[in-house]
């Protein structure tokens, strides 16, 4: 019941098609038994049918919709170089007719590599600003927009705002019909936590389900306490825009970790290379490492450490990030 009302919420804001929904979700046979979880299983959010795929797809079916629901013709966002939202944005753009811009902290660079070559390929115009810090780049950003006028739109903060974390409220419902529908005795999911979009829309979802889900959201870029200042203003501003209150507290079975991070955002540990390693040959598909393998490194610590118990079925999430997987191959020692 509480579905019908939760997706009766969602249609209320307009959404851009721009990804093939559902996304399988699939068993990990090889991979679970090398690490004794008999029941694991991915969502495939690598495989959402927009450019290379990944999690950005649902967040940018939200915040486009705005933008086309406001008569927006260009479409302005900013990242570093291989920002997977950047390259998702271009891809959106192209695909609905609208201009993109998109604002790199970065100095140009003498080769188009990963998601750089593919933003040229999707005909976005690219603007290097030198290496400034993400507020700067922000501000960058809001100028740019400005200066377009109300024709213009942007993706702020990683596309992670309350707006574009409806996606992976979304998210959070299509996962529980689909292991409804297969009989799925689904016990935990183990989610990103970058700048925390994805994350609180799970939550927000979940717990707004009546928490079917257990959450273990494992941080790729904050430190455990910055994280959840994140997902508590999110998943709440989350719930203020659907008008909807969860039956029991929010963050009921959400355990939130730090310990994976290694040294830092985008900084490959050992653990993370293995476990790219042995995803791509236990299963045959491949995880980036800045959060994709991380993430799965994380999985694999929390099933070793007892956190979550052999024996209950878990599902962790492929955010997506092919591209950047280009630029890191030099990681990965021969
Ligand atoms: C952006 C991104 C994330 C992190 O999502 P947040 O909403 O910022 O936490 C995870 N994986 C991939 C591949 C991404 O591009």
């Amino acid at each position: 019941m509480i579905h019908l009302q939760l997706q009766g919420a969602l249609h209320n804001f307009p959404q851009a098609p721009l990804g093939i929904f559902p996304t399988p979700l699939q068993p990990l046979l090889r991979l679970g038994e090398s690490i004794g979880c008999p029941e694991l299983y991915i969502k495939r959010d690598d495989l959402t049918g927009l450019a290379m795929g990944g999690n950005k797809t649902r967040t940018l079916e939200f915040l486009l919709g705005e933008a086309l629901s406001r008569g927006a013709e260009t479409i302005i966002t900013s990242g570093a170089p291989q920002s997977n939202l950047c390259c998702l944005t271009a891809a959106a753009c192209a695909r609905l007719g609208l201009k993109c811009i998109l604002i790199h902290n970065a100095e140009q660079p003498n080769s188009m590599t990963g998601n750089l070559f593919l933003n040229h390929l999707l005909g976005a115009e690219l603007r290097f600003v030198g290496d400034v810090d993400e507020h700067q780049r922000e501000a960058i950003v809001a100028e740019t927009a400005e200066v377009l006028g109300d024709r213009a739109f942007a993706v702020r903060n990683g596309g992670s705002t309350p707006l574009g974390a409806l996606g992976y409220v979304q998210g959070a419902v299509e996962l529980q019909e689909q292991v409804t529908r297969r009989g799925i005795d689904l016990e935990h999911v183990v989610i990103v936590g970058a700048m925390a979009g994805t994350a609180s829309g799970f939550v927000a979802g979940n717990a707004l389900m009546g928490s079917p889900f257990r959450t273990h959201v494992i941080s790729v870029e904050y430190s455990e306490e910055v994280l959840r200042g994140l997902l508590e203003e999110y998943s709440g501003a989350v719930m203020d825009l659907l008008k909807m209150e969860p039956a029991g507290p929010l963050f009921e079975g959400v355990q939130i970790y730090d310990e994976f991070l290694g040294e830092g955002y985008g900084m490959a540990n050992q653990p993370t290379l293995d476990a790219a390693l042995r995803v791509a040959r236990t299963e045959g598909f491949f995880c980036e490492t800045v959060y994709v393998a991380k993430t799965i490194s994380g999985l694999i610590g929390l099933i070793e450490r007892g956190d979550i118990p052999s024996g209950e079925a878990v599902c962790t999430w492929h955010t997506g990030g092919h591209p950047a997987l280009f630029t890191q191959a030099d990681l990965f020692p021969q």
